[in-house]
C-alpha cells in the first residue's frame, strides 16, 4: 500500500476523551473512530489488524476441530423466552420491535440461537461431538462503555458451542478450547493466563478467564509468576487425544492464578513470598461448561448408545477479537506508538523513502515493494512528500514491527537500512539483503 493512495488519518495531538493507552493510540493512529458510546467505525488499519486477529482465530479453531457458520446480529425474543433469559439478561441486552410488533433483541451471546439450530438438525449421539463457532458483533448496553474497544458496546466477538453425548466428553471439549485458546494468544504475542474463574452454580474446574496482564486492566488477579513463564510453542497437540489435551491444561492450571472472585488467600499465602504476585488483568477470553442448562429448557435431546434420550451436554467459549487490539497495545508499546508483534501486525514493514522524488531513491523504495509483494508481502510505503521526522513519527506510531529506511546518501552505498521497532537496532545491508531478512522473520509467523 501507497501511503499517498491510503486512508490514514493519523492525530497529532492526544485525544482528550482517551484515558488509557491503547484508546489513545487506536484514535490516533487512525484506527477506529468513535460513533457513539461505546460503537466505533474501524478505519482501514484497524481493520486490518482486526481481520488479522479474526484470521488466527479461525485457523485455531479449525484446527482444533470446530466448525464455522455465522448466526445473525438480531435475534427473536421468543427464543429467549425458552431458556428464561429474556427477562432476567436486564438492561444489557438491547431490545428492538420489528414493523410488525415482534419483539426482537440485538444479540448479546447465541447459547438460545445454537441450541435452537441443534435441536432442528442433530438428535443422536453419532453426530456427535459438534462444536460450531462464529465471529459476529454482539451488543451489550454497557452502563459504563469506556476504554475505546476494550469495553464497547458493539463489539466483535467469538463464541463457540460444545455439544457432547455426556460430561466426560463436554469436559474434553473444555480442554481443546482451552489448549486453542492458548496458541491462539501466543500466536498474537500475548501472555494470557488461564485464570479459575466463578463457577456459579455448577461448581468444580468448569470455566476459567483468559488474563492479559496489564496495570489498566478492569480484574485484580493473584498468582504465582511461574505461571507466567509457561509456554504452548510450536508443539503439536493431537486435539483427538482426551489425555494428551487434558495434560496440557493441566500444566497451564496447575499452578495458582485466580481474579478476585475466585481467590483463596490461604493457597496464595503458600506460594514461596517472592513468586506470589498481585496485579491487573484485561479479560481476553472465557470458557464455561454448562452442561444441560440450555439443552434441557430448550428441549434439545439426542439418543445415546443405549438408546435413551437424554438433553446434550453444552459449553460455550468465547475471545474477545475487538477487545484483542486494546490488550495488544497495552501489552506492547512505548511513549512514541504501539509496536505490533508480528503475528497481528497491520502490516509486516514500512518504506520509508527520505527523498521523495529523488530518481535513485524512489526506484530502490518501487523495487523493494515489488521484491516484497512477490514473496507475499504488502508493505507499507510512505511514498509522502514529508520530512523523514514526521515519516519515521508516523511509522513508530502506527508500529509496524519492521522498517526499511531508503535515502540516496546510503544508496550511494548499495545500502537501505533496517530497523526494528521493538529494539530500535538499525542495521545497513543491502536491499535484496533485506527483502530476504523480512522474509525469513514473517515465514515463520
Ligand atoms: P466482562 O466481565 O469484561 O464484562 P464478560 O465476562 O461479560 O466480560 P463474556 O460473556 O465472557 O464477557 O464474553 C467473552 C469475551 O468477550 C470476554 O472475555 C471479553 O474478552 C469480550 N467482551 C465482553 N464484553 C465486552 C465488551 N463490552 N467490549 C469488548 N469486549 C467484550
Ligand atoms: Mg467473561
Amino acid at each position: 500500500m501507497r501511503l499517498t493512495r491510503y486512508f490514514l488519518p493519523v492525530l497529532k495531538e492526544n485525544p482528550a476523551e482517551a484515558q488509557i493507552v491503547s484508546h489513545r493510540y487506536m484514535l490516533r493512529a487512525g484506527m477506529i473512530k468513535q460513533q457513539a458510546a461505546g460503537i466505533y467505525s474501524w478505519l482501514p488499519l484497524g481493520l486490518r489488524v482486526l481481520r488479522r486477529i479474526e484470521q488466527i482465530v479461525n485457523e485455531e479453531q479449525e484446527r482444533a476441530g470446530h466448525i464455522p457458520l455465522l448466526m445473525p446480529t438480531l435475534q427473536p425474543a421468543d427464543l429467549w423466552r425458552e431458556s428464561g433469559r429474556y427477562d432476567d439478561y436486564g438492561q444489557e441486552m438491547l431490545r428492538i420491535k420489528d414493523r410488525q410488533d415482534r419483539e426482537m433483541l440485538y444479540g448479546p451471546t447465541n447459547e438460545e440461537m445454537i441450541t435452537d439450530i441443534f435441536r432442528a438438525h442433530v438428535s443422536s449421539y453419532k453426530d456427535l461431538p459438534l462444536t460450531l463457532y462464529h465471529i459476529q458483533w454482539k451488543f451489550r448496553d454497557e452502563m459504563r462503555p469506556r476504554f475505546g474497544v476494550m469495553r464497547g458496546r458493539e463489539f466483535l466477538m467469538k463464541d463457540g458451542y460444545n455439544f457432547d453425548v455426556d460430561k466426560a466428553a463436554a469436559l474434553h471439549a473444555y480442554n481443546r478450547h482451552m489448549v486453542s485458546y492458548l496458541r491462539t494468544y501466543e500466536r498474537m504475542g500475548l501472555t494470557a493466563i488461564p485464570m479459575r474463574a466463578d463457577s456459579g452454580p455448577i461448581g468444580g474446574d468448569d470455566t476459567h478467564e483468559f488474563l492479559v496482564l496489564a496495570a489498566t486492566g478492569e480484574s485484580e488477579v493473584f498468582f504465582d509468576s511461574a505461571v507466567t513463564e509457561l509456554k504452548l510453542g510450536n508443539r503439536e497437540v493431537d486435539y483427538d487425544n482426551r489425555d494428551e489435551v487434558a495434560a496440557v491444561c493441566k500444566e497451564f492450571t496447575t499452578l495458582y492464578a485466580r481474579t478476585d472472585e475466585t481467590h483463596d488467600q490461604a493457597l496464595f499465602d503458600a506460594i514461596p513470598e517472592d513468586r506470589r504476585k498481585v496485579a491487573r488483568g484485561i479479560e481476553v477470553g472465557q470458557i464455561f461448561y454448562f452442561g444441560t442448562k440450555y439443552s434441557a429448557a430448550m428441549g434439545a435431546m439426542v439418543t445415546t448408545a443405549e438408546g435413551t434420550k437424554v438433553p446434550v451436554e453444552m459449553g460455550s467459549h468465547g475471545i474477545g477479537v475487538s477487545r484483542l487490539l486494546g490488550a495488544i497495545i497495552e501489552a506492547s508499546h512505548d511513549d512514541k506508538g504501539i509496536i505490533w508483534p508480528e503475528g497481528v501486525t497491520p502490516f509486516p514493514v514500512g518504506i520509508v523513502n527520505l527523498k521523495q522524488g529523488d530518481a535513485a531513491a524512489d526506484a530502490a523504495c518501487e523495487g523493494l515493494y515489488k521484491a516484497l509483494q512477490a514473496k507475499g508481502l504488502e508493505a507499507l510505503y510512505d511514498d509522502r512528500d514529508e520530512r523523514a521526522g514526521a515519516k519515521f513519527a508516523t511509522m513508530d506510531l502506527i508500529g509496524l514491527p519492521w522498517r526499511i529506511t531508503v535515502g540516496p546518501r546510503g544508496l550511494a552505498n548499495g545500502v537501505v537500512e533496517l530497523t526494528s521497532r521493538r529494539t530500535g537496532v538499525s542495521e545497513e545491508m543491502a536491499p535484496e539483503a533485506a527483502v530476504a531478512r523480512i522474509a525469513e522473520i514473517y515465514a515463520g509467523v
